[in-house]
């Protein structure tokens, strides 16, 4: 099968023609159709991820059909999502107590096991979910990272009508269609002088858009950071009203530069959101089903990731990038 592989650290994805995967016990065999770029993809190519087991198959928002199966309850023909949360132990505390996103022993799609920037992918039955046959690939695969974190990261904003969105990509841009479905506000924070993440934003009802330098033009009851830049947490404190949160939506985020107390003063709260459970998902697919969730997408060749990795790098892919696989 076709193939891109990261092979070291700080490298482009090699192409490669491998064997296809072999399944086993509760395994299905799947036929990608498409595979979403994440911004986690670019720091699995940077190293910034521990333990990184080369060489190794990114992507981890993939669509696709099932053509050999050894789990009952997930046949052959039947059309999947497959997303970043790959395997759970079932056994650990946080397992124990609904938290297998936090599973000691998780398995991640696409960095700890093989992902889906390649024809073929084997995955476990039981953390794929059921795709629509009549959805297209391209556009539902966005929703399978991008969509799912942000859902998660918008769980964690209890009760908050006016909500800042640092960094508005992929995520984002998917995120803030549940916020208007909701009757609630978004203000969308960009690189300065993005003006195509601004219109993009304002397209999609913003309240307002602008740089991240900026201050909104009212406080924010609670702020979601995507951008993987420190120096937006103290930004999103300041616009946040007391009790409100402010929520990291990334895997990884440079240092965050030192800041004033009196900026989390005022019962104000940081916290991180970390992966998902399946439970977010099936939530998230029905609620997008119903909104409904229409990604914007710029859709590559498998073999043009390395592109469409870059240009995710500098910013230069308005809404979600996508690689189109197979039709
Ligand atoms: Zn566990
Ligand atoms: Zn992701």
């Amino acid at each position: 099968m076709r193939a891109m592989v990261l092979e070291a650290p700080g490298q482009a994805l090699s192409f490669r023609n491998l064997p296809e995967p072999g399944i086993g016990q509760g395994q299905v065999l799947i036929r990608v159709q498409a595979c979403a770029v994440c911004r986690t993809d670019l720091h699995l190519l940077d190293g910034e991820l521990a333990d990184i087991p080369y060489p190794v198959i990114p992507g981890h928002q993939v669509v696709g059909t099932v053509v050999e199966s050894l789990a009952d309850a997930l046949p052959a023909g039947r059309r999947v999502g497959v997303p970043w949360l790959g395997y759970t132990c079932g056994r650990c505390r946080y397992c124990r107590d609904g938290l297998e996103n936090l599973c000691d022993r998780a398995g991640f799609t696409g960095y700890t096991r093989p992902g889906g920037y390649a024809e073929y992918l084997a995955a476990d039955a039981r953390y794929c979910f059921p795709v629509d046959k009549a959805a297209s690939a391209t556009d539902t695969a966005p929703l399978l990272c991008g969509g799912l974190i942000g859902f998660r990261a918008l769980g964690m904003c209890t009760g908050a009508e006016h909500i800042g969105l640092y960094g508005f990509g992929s995520a984002a841009h998917i995120l803030a269609q549940i916020i208007r479905y909701q009757d609630r506000s978004f203000y969308a924070f960009t690189r300065p002088n993005d003006r195509d993440a601004i219109a993009s934003a304002r397209s999609l009802g913003a309240a307002w858009a602008g740089s991240s330098e900026r201050m909104p033009p009212r406080e924010l009851d609670a702020a979601i950071v995507f951008a993987p830049v420190g120096a937006l947490v103290p930004a999103a404190l300041r616009a946040v009203r007391k009790g409100g949160v402010v929520v990291c939506g990334g895997i990884h985020m440079s240092p965050i530069p030192e800041f004033p107390y009196e900026l989390l003063w005022g019962e104000r709260q940081v916290r991180s959101v970390a992966n998902l459970t399946r439970e977010d998902g099936r939530a998230f697919l029905r609620l997008a089903a119903r909104v409904p969730v229409a990604a914007m997408t710029e859709v590559f060749p498998l073999t043009a990731a390395n592109e469409a990795l870059e240009r995710l790098r500098s910013g230069r892919i308005t809404g979600s990038a996508v690689l189109s696989v197979a039709s």
